[in-house]
């Protein structure tokens, strides 16, 4: 197995992953140097009503990146019980991966989340953040002390939302090439968004 030096981190719902994630991963990859980048599941989101049940978004994300070399994706914190927190999670990244220098990366929209996080103060030695833009999504003053640093990806502007992917659905609307093929084929086979609200 190669060696991780610098290890990018991919949290979220992914409910369902879509190509404003892979995007987002492969160019951290390629404009960082990254060695791996892990998508990292969340199993119970705390800031947010999640939709699809946690195998299931699971299974999405092994789906839409296992012909990728690059990426991988973990369940520890789907594994973990109660309330999962992202500065514990790369606490134990840090733990299994003493030598690799961690990249959480995160949207524009998540990033001005980040101050409300639990431990916000202890992110900063932990991790570096590799920001992409969100259209629609206005970058307000982020950074300064107590942040940790911050560097902005190049990408282009992916305006897919998983919201937008679950209306679709719902709403009986192709979503086919805002999802990979076999992320939308899980969809239709386990009829996941069909009603509830998006
Ligand atoms: P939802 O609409 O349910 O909130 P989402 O599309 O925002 O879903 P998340 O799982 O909440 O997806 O996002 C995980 C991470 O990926 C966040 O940091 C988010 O900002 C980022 N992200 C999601 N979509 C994009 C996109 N189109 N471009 C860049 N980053 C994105
Ligand atoms: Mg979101």
């Amino acid at each position: 197995m190669k060696r991780i030096g610098r290890l990018g981190v991919m949290g979220g719902t992914f409910d369902p992953i879509h190509i404003g994630h892979l995007i987002a991963a492969s160019e951290a990859c390629s404009q960082f140097k990254l060695d791996q980048v892990l998508f990292v599941p969340a199993g119970d989101p705390w800031q947010k009503r999640e939709h699809a049940d946690p195998e299931d978004r699971f299974l999405m994300v092994e789906l839409a990146i296992e012909a990728d070399p690059r990426f991988a994706v973990s369940r520890m914190e789907i594994d973990r019980k109660g309330p999962t927190y992202t500065i514990e999670t790369l606490e134990l990244l840090r733990r299994s991966h003493p030598d690799a220098e961690l990249f959480f990366i995160t949207g524009a929209d998540a990033l001005a989340l980040l101050p409300s996080w639990y431990r916000f103060e202890d992110l900063a030695e932990l991790t570096e953040v590799i920001l992409a833009a969100r259209p629609g999504v206005e970058v307000t003053v982020v950074g300064g002390p107590g942040w940790p640093k911050i560097h902005p990806l190049e990408m282009v502007p992916i305006g897919v939302s998983s919201t937008i992917v679950r209306a679709r659905i719902r709403a009986d609307e192709p979503a086919n090439y805002m999802v990979p093929a076999r992320v939308l084929k899980h969809i239709g086979d386990s009829g996941l968004y069909r009603d509830g609200a998006a």
